[in-house]
């Protein structure tokens, strides 16, 4: 059975999951951390424990070529011969990709070219993807990219309303990211309500430290929050969401910053961080506003009040809709947020029961069995539909 090797590669980590085909079952998961930094370390699973070392990993070659031997020294796989295809996810793929990629040079080629639309991320998924081509050159490998889903949005959705020319001259549209994880959960969420995709209208809402959500109808993303970069859209744990834009310049002349360094505080020091003023992280969030602190109260509220306007936009958008989708860290385990984001919503059919509403991290309905609109915990697994695309895109 066909062996496929998902593959994750960020700034300095790079994150694997072997699976074997089509039965999609997890033969090992594991990451290298810091690569080209000091404290290297190297995790891998074997037979659900985890094994931890730490070592020098000087560039994602050095990466590429641990991760196999462990994958061979600990047994995983008896020779590299072992390994059928391999996924990468890439974060943008423009206008050019709608759906996954064989790699090729000229795929490669188009992956860098895209790099302007996402300096810190497209290059470095070159880096991992070359790195393995380099010890692997004769097998498969097909680019996931995390924009494709969004791609069919209708031009009312992506344009922005900027003078028209910006958008055939620059590219200027919402492209939309977290495409693999709102595909999988919506084409999830189809079988759990035993209805097919095609007549449904879905919201899901990715929460994780990123976040956005997506309006699928017909298994079609028609709508997405996150725009041109993933800082549009809902509050995240570092990310502003939207803003006024007027907003930029004037905080360029309050504090004497660049444009440059706005838009890293939009992006680091923003969100559940900005409000709170001590951290991004949800957890931290809630034990604090469980305890009366009043700026960890008020991030909560913020983040919670975006989410559940933008389900109310969606639902309209969509004349309706099915089912709402949580997924993602925040999504799929904590019931604080996905109470606050539902209270209020019973006038457009959404009837949830708090007792269900309890569940973390496992997939379930947290609807009352009469509500109109169901209501579903998926936890996410973008892996997966990566290595599901090698099998189509490779012909596994
Ligand atoms: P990323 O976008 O980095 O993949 P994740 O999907 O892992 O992020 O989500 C991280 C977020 O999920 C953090 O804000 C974290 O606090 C939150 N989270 C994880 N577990 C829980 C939990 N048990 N309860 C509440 N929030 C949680």
């Amino acid at each position: 059975m066909p062996k496929i090797l998902a593959v994750n590669a960020g700034s300095s980590s790079l994150k694997f999951k072997l699976f074997e085909m089509p039965n999609e079952e997890v033969l090992t998961k594991g990451v290298v951390e810091r690569i080209g930094l000091d404290q290297s370390f190297f995790k891998i699973y074997v037979n659900g424990e985890e094994k931890k070392e730490s070592c020098q990993i000087t560039d994602f070659s050095i990466a590429v070529q641990l991760v196999l031997n462990k994958l061979t020294e600990y047994g995983i796989i008896r020779t590299l011969n072992d390994i059928d295809g391999i996924g990468h996810r890439v974060v943008h793929g423009g206008e050019i990709f709608s759906d996954s990629a064989l790699i090729t040079d000229g795929t490669l080629k188009k992956i860098e070219e895209l790099s302007h639309l996402a300096p810190l991320h497209n290059p470095v998924n070159v880096l991992g993807i070359r790195a393995f081509q380099k010890v692997l050159p004769d097998v498969p490998a097909v680019a996931v990219f995390d924009t494709a889903f969004h791609q069919s949005m209708p031009e009312q959705s992506y344009l922005y309303s900027l003078p028209y020319d910006y958008y055939e001259k620059y590219g200027i549209r919402k492209y939309g990211f977290h495409g693999t994880s709102h595909k999988y959960v919506t084409e999830r969420a189809a079988q759990l309500l035993e209805r097919p995709l095609k007549h449904l209208r879905l919201i899901s809402c990715h929460l994780g430290n990123g976040a956005s959500i997506a309006a699928v109808e017909g298994g079609k993303s028609i709508d997405t929050s996150m725009g041109f970069t993933p800082l549009e859209g809902v509050a995240m744990g570092t990310r502003s969401g939207s803003i006024d834009p007027a907003l930029i310049p004037y905080i360029m002349e309050k504090t004497g910053k660049t444009a440059d360094e706005v838009i890293n505080v939009l992006n680091k020091k923003s969100g559940l961080l900005g409000i709170s003023g001590f951290s991004s992280d949800l957890r931290d969030i809630e034990d604090a506003a469980a305890k009366g602190n009043a700026r960890g109260e008020l991030a909560l509220a913020v983040f919670a009040d975006r989410i559940h306007k933008y389900i109310g936009s969606y639902a309209a958008r969509m004349c309706g809709v099915d089912a709402i989708i949580f997924t993602a860290g925040i999504g799929e385990n904590s019931d604080v947020v996905r109470e606050r984001v539902l209270r209020g919503l019973e006038f457009m059919g959404v009837y949830w029961d708090p007792a269900l509403n309890k569940v973390r991290g496992k997939e379930a309905f947290i609807n009352y069995p009469h509500s109109p609109v169901k209501v579903l915990v998926i936890p996410t697994n973008e892996e997966v539909m990566i290595a599901r695309d090698v099998m189509r895109i490779a012909n596994l």
